[in-house]
């Protein structure tokens, strides 16, 4: 394009911002005959330097000059600065349309380009390039200009333009190509509960059981007490180990986080932060803008270890993103928000000695232990979905039956909407979830009476994965008997109330 003697172009890349987001990064460069002089815009100083004399070095060699030209180059677009010498390649195909060189790529294609030059004018082999990709997929580009290493793990090779070796090759109209459309997870269901059934691990009774489903297939939060011992952590690692498979955008997302694993199946995230974490490290922050434990989580488990020893800052923090699975974050003028859909376990002691419901003898009084376990909960009293209190259970529950629970209640969350899989626990439309019959509907509005709008949600929600697990299709007594014995709002403020029947089975 010339403008009034200005030869204009423009080209998209993308890179990973500060936070880890994926950027859309747009290269303008604008060139007119005179005086030779070089700016590039948008970029730290000493970073803009360093790309221009390797672009133009790289060009050179290649035998494309510069001279007698005056050349202004903007990047935009904010990005993490240790990706920033990604940005050769697409400043270089700038530079060669200003100087009426056509762009690479298929017409019509949205392409992305990303690279590193060598002063020769070869493109460096990408690292990373499985994130590259699903990056550039989740950004809307069909195809990515780069030099792939000839297997991306994960990725299969299909119909996209995407090889480019060095800028000679740009101009050549053979590619190898690239597909960005199958990332893959590797870890099926059935394989992870008969590695389970195996396992010592999941020697549980069948509370514990029941909550680790609900937790794991409803993405139900869950607080688990005991004393030191009883299994807490371990019971959060059974409930890494249920969640479902990924699907196809969750592995890009969890592809863009995760260093590479020549190979390796797409796990889930799994994030177990210190006690001694600060605000800004546990939900982001900085400046530029970092993502915090709960992002780096998204589409993973957050742990909590000893949930009274975080800072009560920290835990009001966690407030946003346990409601709304996103959390906002503005320092000064930059503003951002970060994914964080995750699945949120913590464990603490039931009592301040710590010994209470163990065989040794817990020297705290009943009002002690209450009001210890309300401060510890304190901020995030009405975001759990479930109290859970471990026991030594001799009685341990068959893998077999905790498959059926599973598969009930992911094949009933698929079934439920007609747009596609929700987690129950994160269904807003609560009043769709139906009590059985008016004496049930009567019960609940009876025993929640005085809880939070918040909370009697959560109960209901609860109670809803309870039935799924079941196969029934409306809640009945039972199941929201059963949910009520996971909240201690229930428990704290209607401990004397008899009438919940205890479960033999
Ligand atoms: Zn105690």
């Amino acid at each position: 394009m010339t403008l009034a003697g200005m030869h204009y172009a423009s080209v998209e890349s993308a890179l990973p911002g500060s936070s880890g987001l994926p950027r859309v990064i747009h290269i303008e460069v604008a060139m007119k005959i005179g005086i030779p002089d070089f700016h590039l815009t948008g970029l730290a100083p000493s970073r803009a330097r360093s790309i221009l004399d390797r672009v133009t070095c790289a060009l050179q060699m290649t035998g494309i000059r510069l001279n007698h030209r005056t050349v202004t180059l903007n990047v935009e677009g904010e990005s993490d600065p240790r990706f920033q010498d990604l940005l050769d390649l697409p400043v270089a195909v700038a530079l060669l349309q200003a100087l009426g060189y056509p762009l690479p790529g298929l017409p019509g294609a949205r392409t992305a380009f990303i690279g590193k030059l060598a002063l020769d004018g070869q493109v460096r082999l990408l690292q990373m390039p499985g994130r590259i990709l699903a990056m550039a997929d989740l950004l809307g580009f069909h195809s990515v200009l780069s030099h792939f290493p000839k297997t991306v793990p994960g990725i299969a090779h299909s119909s996209c333009p995407g090889q480019i070796v060095s800028l000679n090759a740009l101009f050549s109209p053979q590619r190898e190509s690239i597909s960005v459309r199958e990332l893959e997870s590797g870890k099926t269901r059935s394989s992870a509960l008969d590695a389970a059934a195996n396992s010592s691990r999941f020697r549980f009774s069948w509370k514990a059981m029941r909550a680790a489903v609900a937790a794991s297939a409803g993405r139900h939060s869950l607080l688990c007490l005991g004393p030191p011992g009883s299994g807490k952590t371990t019971l959060a690692h059974v409930i890494y180990d249920l969640l479902p498979v990924a699907n196809a955008r969750e592995c890009r997302e969890i592809y863009l986080r995760l260093p590479e694993s020549g190979g390796e199946a797409i796990r889930r995230p799994f994030r177990r932060p210190h006690h001694s974490v600060t605000r800004v490290a546990m939900i982001g922050g900085g400046s530029p803008i970092r993502a915090g434990e709960v992002t780096e989580a998204h589409n993973g488990l957050l742990l909590l270890d000893e949930l009274g020893e975080f800072r009560r800052d920290v835990l009001q923090s966690l407030r946003e993103p346990l409601d709304s699975q996103i959390v906002h974050i503005s320092r000064g003028s930059d503003r951002e928000v970060l994914p964080c859909s995750l699945w949120f376990v913590a464990t603490a002691n039931a009592c301040p000695c710590g010994m209470f419901g163990s065989a040794e003898i817990c020297k705290c009084s009943a009002g002690a232990v209450r009001q210890y376990q309300a401060r510890m909960l304190g901020a995030l009293q009405d975001r759990m979905d479930m109290e859970l209190f471990l026991e030594n259970s001799e009685s341990v529950v068959s893998m077999n039956v905790v498959q059926v629970w599973y598969e009930n209640l992911m094949q009933s969350q698929k079934d439920r909407w007609e747009d596609g899989f929700r987690y129950n626990a994160e269904v807003l439309d609560v009043e769709s979830f139906l009590f059985e019959d008016s004496h049930t509907d009567g019960e609940f509005d009876r025993i929640t009476a005085g809880l939070s709008n918040r909370k009697k949600h959560r109960i209901r929600r609860l109670a809803r994965s309870i039935a799924d697990m079941s196969g029934a299709a409306w809640i009945q007594m039972e199941h929201l008997l059963e949910a009520l014995r996971y909240t201690s709002a229930w428990n704290l403020t209607s401990q004397e109330n008899a009438k919940v029947p205890s479960r033999s089975d």
